[in-house]
């Protein structure tokens, strides 16, 4: 399958790890939103949030995950924003799930 988020985590194409395990893959967004930008992934191809189902453990590791890298960022305190966008109409762009955590600034709710 040709998918970039799998290329990433497979390290055919590189990227800023910040964070790996058996399951979970994490690494800066190329396009920072802000100060602190990371994208959690599982390393199981699954198109979005709306196509994952009991079997996929990884989603709590994902979660464990980035309760860590908050930390390891210095963001655990200030706070973060955890996002998930499924399909079109939320402006996913690449179809492999993925989380942003998003801190290192107040963020505004503006869509
Ligand atoms: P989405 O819009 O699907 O929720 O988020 C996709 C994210 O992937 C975007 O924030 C975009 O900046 C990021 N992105 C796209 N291509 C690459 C890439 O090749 N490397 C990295 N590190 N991030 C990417
Ligand atoms: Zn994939």
């Amino acid at each position: 399958m040709n998918c970039l988020f799998c290329a990433i985590a497979a390290g055919e194409i590189p990227s800023a790890k910040v964070y790996e395990d058996e399951q979970v893959y994490a690494f800066k967004d190329i396009a920072p939103q802000g100060p602190v930008h990371v994208l959690i992934i599982p390393k199981k191809h699954i198109d979005s949030m709306q196509a994952a189902g009991p079997e996929d453990d990884g989603l709590c590791q994902m979660l464990a995950a980035a309760r860590q890298i908050a930390r390891e960022l210095g963001v655990d305190k200030t706070g973060y924003r955890l996002i998930t966008n499924v399909g079109p109409d939320a402006g996913q762009s690449v179809p492999h799930l993925h989380l942003h955590l998003i801190g290192g600034k107040p963020l505004k709710w503006d869509n």
